[in-house]
């Protein structure tokens, strides 16, 4: 049996030093098998997973041997990491390491609703020349409003700046005072503010028992009329079929979300809409961010499993 479970598609140089160190099993279908993953972890000292694999208490329970859980990503969400705690097995993430790539596609989201680039590329390439069908909008002049300000929020922040658009933002835990907001230039406000006053919304909160659904028909409804809403946070976050709403009856006038309610979702839905872009869960994928992310998880994993600390921990 393997001391190392991988049981999504992770690689990369750190992994292949992993690999050629340890007894790896590497099986990038494994977390839907909860069969047989539970009977992989009967003697694994170490699993690392991405998004997908249910970390459960029961799944932990029968990992009698388990020293360490890493998280190829930032999110906890998959991770019963109170249960991780009480067993005494450490779990260790990459908090940091992709959040540019997250931020980027969040102004990538932006600039493609504003200009409707993908709807105007699908065109021309059929053989068009609609040139008077395709005049946007610009970023600049307009108020994005960030919801959770938090690492992504403050480089979505920077960058929305850099294009000379104004920056509110609501958190819940984040001091009015805190240095950040006075260097980046941003206005913190009420969730309800924020919303009120954004073109673009645009959502960065952990997903957590009081942020499932924090993005109902209410908080749409709330909004600008004709704004937009971006999301790459995770998809609980937001009520798709009250967003689907206010898509469809034109109170919204674009989306653009990273992340679903169900992944992968079903075919149809808000993926059906012209002025919704929609991508795979994709945020924190450039390559840069994913070198960074397993070498922070391998690099922990080694860590454990000689002996040594960890140092990207989470504590419950
Ligand atoms: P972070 O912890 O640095 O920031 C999150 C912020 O949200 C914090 O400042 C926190 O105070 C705030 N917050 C928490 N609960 C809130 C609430 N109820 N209302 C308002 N604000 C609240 O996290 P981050 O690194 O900025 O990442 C944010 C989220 O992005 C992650 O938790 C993860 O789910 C998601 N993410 C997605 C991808 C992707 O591939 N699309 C990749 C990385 C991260």
């Amino acid at each position: 049996m393997a001391e190392i479970v991988v049981s999504e598609a992770i690689s990369g140089p750190a992994m292949d030093a992993l690999t050629a160190e340890f007894d790896v099993l590497c099986d990038p279908q494994l977390w839907q098998d909860e069969a047989a993953l539970r009977s992989a972890l009967v003697d694994a000292r170490a699993i690392i997973v991405r998004n997908q694999t249910q970390v459960s208490a029961e799944l932990i329970e029968g990992a009698r041997q388990l020293e360490v859980i890493a998280r190829a990503g930032a999110g906890l969400d998959n991770i019963d990491t109170e249960a991780a705690a009480a067993n005494g097995i450490v779990v260790t993430y990459a908090p940091r390491e992709n959040s540019l790539a997250v931020a980027e596609l969040a102004l990538g989201f932006m600039l493609n609703l504003a200009r409707n680039i993908p709807n105007a590329h699908v065109d021309t390439r059929a053989g068009n020349w609609n040139r008077g069908q395709f005049v946007g909008t610009e970023l600049s002049g307009k108020t994005l409003g960030l919801v959770g300000f938090g690492r992504i929020g403050q480089l979505v922040a920077e960058r929305a700046s850099a294009f000379g658009m104004r920056v509110v933002a609501y958190d819940k835990f984040l001091p009015e005072d805190a240095p950040v907001v006075k260097q980046l230039g941003v206005k913190l406000l009420e969730f309800s503010d924020v919303l009120q006053q954004a073109d673009y919304v645009s959502c960065h909160v952990p997903l957590l028992p009081d942020t499932r659904h924090l993005f109902s028909s209410q908080e749409f409804r709330q909004m600008k009329p004709g704004a937009c809403f971006l999301n790459t946070s995770r998809g609980e976050v937001v009520d798709e079929a009250a967003l689907y709403d206010a898509l469809l009856d034109g109170h919204l006038s674009g989306a653009a979300i990273d992340v679903r309610e169900a992944e992968p979702p079903r075919p149809g839905g808000l993926a059906a809409l012209d002025n919704v872009l929609v991508t795979p869960h994709i945020g924190a994928f450039s390559r840069e961010a994913q070198l960074r992310v397993v070498e922070m998880v391998c690099k922990d994993v080694r860590a454990v499993l000689t002996g040594g600390e960890a140092q990207s921990t989470f504590q419950a």
